[in-house]
Formats: C-alpha cells, structure tokens, sequence
C-alpha cells in the first residue's frame, strides 16, 4: 500500500491526526504458479510429470506450504490425472 494512503489511514484514526510515520509497512511480492495452471495432483499443466507445492504455488505460510508438500508426496508419483482429479473434487489445488 502506497506510503501516503497508509499515513491517510493512520491519520484517520481519532486522536491520531498528527501521528507520523516512522517506517511505512511494506508486503513482499513475487511471481508464483497461479493454481489454475495446475492440476488437482499439483503438476504444471505445462510442464508434464512437474509437481509443485508451497511458496511457489502462492502459499504465504509454513502450515500450507509443508501441508501442500505433504498432500503431493503421499500421492503415488504417476497417476493418471483423471483418477486423482476425480478423488479431489476441488477443480484447482488448495487444501482447504
Ligand atoms: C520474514 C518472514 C517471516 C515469516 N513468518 C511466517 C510466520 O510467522 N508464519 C507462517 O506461517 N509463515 C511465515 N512466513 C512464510 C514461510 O516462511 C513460507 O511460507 C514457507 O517457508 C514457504 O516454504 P517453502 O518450502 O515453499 O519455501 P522455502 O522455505 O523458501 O524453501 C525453498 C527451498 O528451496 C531452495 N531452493 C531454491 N532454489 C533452489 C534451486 N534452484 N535448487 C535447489 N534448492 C533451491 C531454497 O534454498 C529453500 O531452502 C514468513 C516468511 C518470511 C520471509
């Protein structure tokens, strides 16, 4: 978020009028595999027999990003894709 919309926020606040901003916050972004270019097994439909898990699938937390890798490593190594698409409905990767 922008330096002056974040000290706009601030200055919303009441008794916070004045308040300065020391350190504007900041988020960390990078490119990630978006889920709707995986299968439901977690492989690259570019790239066949790639799976990914974690950060690099947009996960932003350890939980997910071990829970995904997880997921991954107990399904069989080369299953058709039907048959896992079919046992997780979800029509893209998540592990909610
Ligand atoms: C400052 C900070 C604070 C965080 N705090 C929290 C928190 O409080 N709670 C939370 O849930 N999450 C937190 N996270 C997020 C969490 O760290 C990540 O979501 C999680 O570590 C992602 O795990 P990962 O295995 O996908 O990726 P990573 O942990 O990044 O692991 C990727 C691994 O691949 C290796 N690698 C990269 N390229 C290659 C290559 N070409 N060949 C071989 N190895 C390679 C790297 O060296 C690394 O070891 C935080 C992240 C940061 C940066």
């Amino acid at each position: 978020m922008p330096e002056e919309i974040q000290l706009k926020m601030l200055h919303s606040v009441a008794g916070l009028q004045h308040a300065e901003l020391m350190r504007p916050g900041y988020a960390i972004e990078y490119d990630v595999i978006e889920p709707w270019q995986l299968t439901a097994t977690m492989e690259t439909k570019i790239v066949k027999n790639l799976f990914t898990a974690g950060q690099m699938n947009g996960t932003s937390g350890y939980e997910e990003a071990a829970g995904q890798g997880i997921m991954r490593a107990l399904m069989p190594p080369c299953v058709p894709r039907t048959s896992l698409a079919s046992r997780y409905a979800a029509p893209t990767p998540t592990l909610g």
